[in-house]
């Protein structure tokens, strides 16, 4: 990969900052300077005043906590202004007949506005890239509108085309969708700048069949697209290994339901899943996939799926995941009559430093990018953030545990997108939050009127004022 840089190329110094790379070559500095040229870190290191051209930027980041990008790999930012939505019952059920009865209502204005407030949102929250599972396209418009709206935000997006649509749709809903995506690949991943990517949402097994998705995979590897599927009802991961189909350029989200040879098949051929922890266990969802995951080899990265049940805060997601996998391995010992907490040598001891790893160093592989990103060293993407103890001081012991126990999205000062700053003293620089509130109370309004004038049940809401 060349870090080959012009003269005319910006430059940022972060200096004094405790830098955790997640490379074990480099480890953690505890008073570290990173050096970015362009879109891409130069260096790390303990004092690169020397190294920096006198015209650089300086970041003063004493009291922070440096830490690669976090990313998300399974979210459907056109749910955003739903939010709560789903958050009572939480069955399936409930999903279908609330969220999904309202996906049809959706216009491309909607899709836009809807994908602008959730990406806002996650920039703000630390989250400097997002697999995008926008499994509302109904149109091409749909999706033009929510490149758009990705472009304009400036977050590092892999865009998942949605090939679901209509429930009972004719198949001639499914050749557009595979056209579409087609000309989008050379637009977007051909024709653009790599920030936004162009990948596909499988239509699952469950509601589509798999000689669609047989059809679907074979359009992505033609073109050398990353793809993920829902993974609800067991099995799904078999069928697609049993149909020769499994690799790791797919990325199973949620999976909970997933066997240990279905893991195994995962790990196997180098591809791991996407978990959404508070959504799954809210749902009632197994608790120990990620034990289960972890110890096979079929790594995990985390999401939040939709902002119709939980908040967009992957502090929180890292927190829980950690909470349980622990509370898991804790059941192990006390049911094998080893207690108080003695971990035997087959159960791993997970540490919140893994957690970091999960939405960092494994969400960069599962978005094809483990060269280029989810590590702070020279040569890869500078996608950086600056989380701030101050002033209360940062936790004793392992930085990393800071990060996952004792932070939330208000610690995050500084967000950094190949090498644009885009928060700064804990401000968006250039995106404002009350656009991205609007934008929500406009879908509001359009969406439930729409489904109104056609007789459905519609949520009780404030309108825009
Ligand atoms: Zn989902």
């Amino acid at each position: 990969m060349s870090a080959t840089t012009s003269t005319t190329e910006r430059r940022l110094l972060i200096k004094s900052a405790t830098v955790l790379t997640m490379d074990p070559e480099y480890g953690d500095l505890t008073n570290g300077d990173i050096l970015i040229t362009g879109d891409r870190i130069t260096a790390v290191g303990p004092d690169l005043t020397d190294r920096a051209p006198a015209d650089a930027e300086v970041i003063d980041a004493r009291g922070m906590i440096a830490i690669p990008g976090l990313i998300d790999t399974h979210m459907h930012a056109w749910q955003t202004p739903l939010k709560g939505l789903y958050a009572e019952g939480w069955t399936l059920d409930d999903y279908l007949s609330k969220v999904f009865y309202l996906r049809e209502h959706f216009t491309p204005d909607d899709i836009y506005d809807a994908t602008f407030s959730g990406s806002v949102q996650m920039l703000d929250a630390g989250v400097t890239g997002v697999l995008d599972f926008c499994h509302n396209v109904m149109s091409p418009e749909a999706a033009d509108a929510g490149l758009r709206a990705h472009r304009l935000t400036g977050q590092r997006a892999l865009f998942a085309f949605g090939m679901l649509g209509s429930f009972g749709a004719p198949p001639e809903d499914h050749a557009w969708r595979l056209e579409h995506v087609r000309r989008l690949h050379e637009e977007v991943n051909l024709g653009g700048d790599g920030l936004l990517r162009v990948g596909m949402a499988l239509g699952s097994v469950e509601y589509g069949t798999l000689e669609q998705v047989t059809k679907e995979i074979g359009l992505a590897r033609e073109l050398g697209m990353r793809m993920s599927i829902h993974q609800n009802p067991p099995g799904q991961i078999h069928a697609l290994h049993e149909a020769g189909l499994l690799g790791p350029d797919i990325v199973p989200a949620h999976a909970n339901a997933a066997s240990d040879g279905e893991l195994a098949a995962l790990a196997a051929c180098g591809g791991g899943i996407s978990f959404t922890p508070e959504g799954e266990f809210g749902g009632g969802g197994s608790m120990d996939i990620l034990n289960r995951a972890h110890r096979i080899g079929a790594q995990p990265s985390l999401g939040i799926d939709t902002h119709t049940r939980v908040s967009i805060d992957l502090f929180a997601a890292m927190r829980l995941t950690y909470l349980l996998m622990r509370n898991v391995d804790a059941d192990t010992e006390r049911r094998a009559g080893r207690w108080p907490l003695t971990y035997s040598p087959d159960v791993p001891l997970i540490r919140p430093r893994h957690m970091l790893e999960f939405a960092t160093v494994n969400a960069a592989a599962h978005l094809g990018l483990s060269d280029e990103l989810g590590r702070l060293t020279p040569g890869r993407l500078a996608d950086v953030v600056l989380v701030n103890t101050e002033p209360y001081g940062i936790a004793l012991g392992d930085p990393a545990a800071h990060i996952v126990l004792q932070t939330t999205p208000r610690d995050v000062d500084t967000v950094i997108v190949g090498g644009q700053v885009r928060k700064q003293n804990g401000v968006l620089t250039d995106l404002d939050p009350t656009a991205a509130g609007a934008a929500t109370r406009r879908v509001r309004e359009r969406v439930f009127a729409d489904a109104a004038a056609h007789g459905g049940p519609v949520p009780d809401f404030e309108p825009a004022r």
